[in-house]
């Protein structure tokens, strides 16, 4: 069940994204117990950071606020996607993160509406 709390939470991820510099703007919030363990949009990277060679991809921004986090365990994960189709759902690389940083719930729009899923 998707609650009021979801709903805010999923709001600020909203705002998150809004400060992605990619053209394809995400935001990513990691909440336990009412607090934000971390947020992060996603971002280009344009360089490897060791060889400099030139690279185009984009760190996402759900890799982004676990890697801020640390410790996730037991965790919500807000995804959201400022776009005018806003299904934001993490993809399969997300996922398998999400999951193996014991995060328990994910919440993201799936076109129509939030949904939760357990992970
Ligand atoms: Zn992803």
């Amino acid at each position: 069940m998707i609650t009021n709390r979801d709903e805010a939470w999923y709001a600020l991820a909203l705002k998150v994204a809004a400060d992605s510099l990619c053209s394809d703007r995400h935001g990513c919030v990691i909440v336990r117990a009412g607090s934000v363990l971390s947020l992060a949009t996603n971002r280009a990277v344009v360089s490897h950071p060791v060889s400099n060679r030139y690279l185009k991809q984009a760190l996402h921004a759900e890799q982004r606020a676990i890697l801020r986090a640390h410790d996730c365990e037991g965790a919500t994960l807000y995804s959201a996607r400022l776009h005018v189709n806003a299904i934001s759902t993490p993809c399969a690389m997300c996922q398998t993160l999400i999951e193996e940083a014991g995060i328990s719930r994910i919440v993201f729009h799936d076109g129509r509406k939030l949904v939760k899923i357990a992970s």
